[in-house]
């Protein structure tokens, strides 16, 4: 049973995080939203990857 990942229905559109795409589902983590298209990148990608380190950078400024 994974439970790193939890998609999430939200009301309405908001901003991805990383894509910046509107999206209406997705992984809500905190003030950060991350859509079902990136979340399933981030999986499918291997650290080291530069379309991974684009995600975690991205990830990292709304952390930070
Ligand atoms: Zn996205």
């Amino acid at each position: 049973m994974a439970t790193t990942t939890k998609t999430v229905y939200i009301k309405g559109k908001r901003s991805c995080g990383v894509c910046q795409s509107m999206k209406e589902a997705g992984l809500s983590l905190g003030s950060l939203f991350l859509c079902q298209d990136c979340e399933q990148e981030i999986m499918r990608l291997e650290p080291g990857e530069d379309a991974y380190q684009t995600c975690v950078d991205a990830l990292k400024r709304l952390w930070n």
